[in-house]
């Protein structure tokens, strides 16, 4: 099994891939934190690190047979976090930048479990940013999100999902990291449990799947992920999205489909405070069975 560390700070055809694998192959990618592994103490705030390196992606891997107009399917077989995570306010970042001052908090983690001061919860180890080089000529920082993927915060990126990205460029030049060893939805403070980890993941090219937006889907839901300069905006791109995609794979009449929707499918929002926010669209998958749906 190949393991990759080479991290980048951009997704984009311009980035030396720091390997090749075949269609199908599984690879394991060693993940920094999103502050490159800068942050070592509570004392320590994220203003002392260097912002250059900041989202740091693991690749990125050049996938054979991924072609511009495809789509390549990432299937999570784990995700597993290191053992001590960060946790951060920012300056003059995220809704409530006004009600503290900047500061850190180290989050241990142990038997699946991570404390805050008194508070002990469940972890759910997920992936922020993961996706595939934009178009020729494009280069996006790893702090965005977009059709692209990249940093896109979605609490449901985690052990079990499957991804669908569409492929821009050849080898799809795929990455991963930013992982989160807890994140609630929305991510308010602009950070989650920060964490270095480890992926293991197949990387599988669709040459007869075509999407705008990445698919999400786990064991009861198949979403759109989608992200726009306001949560209204990206919600109303998902929502679109998902009833194009429906009626052209199932013919079902667009009305009915709105109305159907509007009774079984979820927005929910992954997060409000990078510079595009993103919402995903969630489907059960009982209902797609029933209108017939295939991907
Ligand atoms: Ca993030
Ligand atoms: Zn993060």
């Amino acid at each position: 099994m190949q393991y990759f560390d080479k991290v980048v700070y951009t997704f984009s055809a311009d980035n030396e891939p720091t390997g090749t694998i075949d269609s199908g192959e599984i690879v394991i990618f060693r993940t920094q934190d999103c502050f490159s592994n800068q942050m070592h103490s509570e004392s320590q705030l994220v203003t002392s690190c260097d912002y250059s390196k900041m989202n740091p992606a693991t690749g990125p891997l050049f996938v054979r047979d991924a072609q511009p107009g495809d789509v390549i399917k990432v299937e999570l077989l784990d995700v597993q976090c290191d053992t001590i995570g960060t946790t951060t306010t920012l300056p003059k970042i995220g809704p409530l930048w006004d009600k503290c001052e900047t500061r850190t908090k180290r989050i241990p983690i142990e038997n699946g479990k991570a404390v805050f001061n008194d508070v002990t919860f469940p972890i759910n180890p997920m992936i922020g940013v993961i996706g595939v080089a934009p178009e020729k000529g494009k280069s996006v920082p790893c702090g965005y999100p977009g059709s692209h993927g990249g940093n896109m915060d979605n609490t449901a990126i985690t052990t079990g999902a499957t991804l669908y990205f569409p492929v821009a460029v050849e080898g799809a030049l795929f990455g991963c990291g930013d992982m989160h060893a807890a994140m609630g939805d929305g991510e308010i403070s602009v950070s989650g449990a920060e964490v270095a980890g480890y992926a293991t993941v197949t990387l599988t090219a669709l040459p007869d799947l075509h999407l705008v937006d990445p698919l999400i889907e786990n064991g009861t839901h198949l979403g759109i992920i989608a992200s726009a300069e306001s949560l209204d905006a990206a919600a109303d791109r998902a929502v679109h999205e998902m009833v194009d995609l429906l009626h052209d794979r199932t013919g079902v009449d667009e009305a009915e489909l709105v109305m159907l929707l509007s009774l079984v499918a979820d927005v929910q929002v992954c997060q409000m405070v990078d510079p595009q926010k993103t919402v995903r669209f969630m489907v059960p998958k009982y209902v797609l069975e029933s209108l017939g749906f295939k991907l």
